[in-house]
This record gives structure tokens, C-alpha cells and sequence, in this order.
């Protein structure tokens, strides 16, 4: 996980809901902690499932973060001094936060972004794509599919209990939603061509 020593770079982790990004990106956090150096640590402030100021995984780690409205704000709360600007939930981002990153990586600051990769009609979610072509690294990591155990790629949609149809938008007022980790093959949108 170590980089060049005179310039800063970008790491993407990608895969779907529950594959370990957060874990893994809480992981780097610590570790670049441990070798005492300045972390920063970002989050879309529309994601307060859990804790406002938290990065949590779904197995209970958690690390210190900031809520922000948007991608610039980032760049204006990032100081001169950090070394390490850790980002969760980049999915959710404006498409600037492409141009963001690089700014930070040309500051000779090392990136580490966690996000979705597809979202749940199995397509390019926001950002990220673009964040995963222009990176150093990339991770793509997978969950266990629910229903045949298979490595899971994809994040399965339900919409009151039945999977949800290709058309449904992807913030629904009043519904119950969940969602499941997915094989290729176990992955269910009706309506999808
Ligand atoms: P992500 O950020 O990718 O959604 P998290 O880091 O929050 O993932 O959570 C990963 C943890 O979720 C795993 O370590 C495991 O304890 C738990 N988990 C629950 N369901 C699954 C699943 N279907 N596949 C893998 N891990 C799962
Ligand atoms: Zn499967």
C-alpha cells in the first residue's frame, strides 16, 4: 500500500453493499495513523444511515469523519499539512469530486476513495468509474452472494420486500428498501433489457 515518496496518488476501493469497503478503508486510516500521519477523513453528509460524523462498517468499525454537502467543500477543509485524505461513499458525489481528487494527489497528497462501483440496476454508479480510470490503484472487492454463495459483484435492490424494477428511482419516499449482495447470476431488475 505504499506510494511514490515525492508525489501523491489516488486509490480507489470499489465493489457492492457489505463487500468490505469501509472495513478496508477504515484499515488504511489506522494504519496510516499508526505511522503518524495527518488522515482527513471525508463523507456525503446526504448518508446519515448511520452516524453523521462516523465512517461505520456493517460489522461495527468506525472512524471519525467529516459531513459534506458537496466536493468542494472538501477542498476548503483539507489542510496544508495532511498527508492522507480518506473519502467514503464517493458514489454519492458530484462529478467535481473527480477533479478534487486529482488536486489533492497533484498536492502531493495521497487519496483514498470507497464507493460503489455499479449501483443497483448493475450500471456505472456517478463518479466513480471515473475515479477508477484515473487512479494508481484499484480494488475491486466482493461480497458472498445471498442467495447461492458465490462471490458477490452486485448489490440487489428490494422495494418493499420484492426486487426493485429497473425504472424505480433510486430515492423512493414512503417505501421500505433493502438490499442483499448479489452474484451476476442471482442478480434480479425486471424491466432491465
Ligand atoms: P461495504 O462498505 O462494502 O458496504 P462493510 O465494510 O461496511 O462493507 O461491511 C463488510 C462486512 O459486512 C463484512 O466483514 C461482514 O461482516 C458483513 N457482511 C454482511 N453480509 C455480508 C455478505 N453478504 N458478504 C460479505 N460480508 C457481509
Ligand atoms: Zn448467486
Amino acid at each position: 500500500m505504499y506510494g511514490p515518496k515525492d508525489h501523491g496518488w489516488v486509490e480507489v476501493i470499489v465493489g457492492p453493499m457489505y463487500s468490505g469497503k469501509s472495513e478496508e478503508l477504515i484499515r488504511r486510516i489506522k494504519r496510516a495513523k499508526i505511522a503518524r500521519q495527518k488522515v482527513q477523513v471525508f463523507k456525503p453528509s446526504i448518508d446519515d444511515r448511520y452516524d453523521i460524523n462516523d465512517v461505520v462498517s456493517h460489522a461495527g468499525d468506525r472512524t471519525g469523519a467529516i459531513a459534506v454537502k458537496n466536493s468542494n467543500e472538501i477542498i476548503k477543509l483539507v489542510d496544508e499539512d495532511t498527508q492522507v485524505v480518506a473519502i467514503d461513499e464517493v458514489q454519492f458525489f458530484d462529478q467535481e469530486i473527480v477533479k478534487v481528487c486529482k488536486r489533492l494527489a497533484d498536492d502531493n497528497k495521497r487519496v483514498i476513495c470507497a464507493g460503489l462501483d455499479m449501483d443497483f440496476r448493475g450500471e456505472p454508479f456517478g463518479p466513480t468509474p471515473y475515479l477508477m480510470a484515473t487512479a494508481e490503484l484499484v480494488d475491486k472487492l466482493q461480497a458472498i452472494c445471498m442467495v447461492c454463495g458465490n462471490p458477490a459483484t452486485r448489490t440487489q435492490r428490494f422495494i418493499n420486500g420484492k426486487p426493485a424494477n429497473y425504472s424505480d428511482p433510486v430515492v423512493l419516499v414512503g417505501a421500505t428498501e433493502s438490499y442483499e449482495a448479489r452474484c451476476r447470476k442471482c442478480h434480479i431488475v425486471p424491466g432491465r433489457l
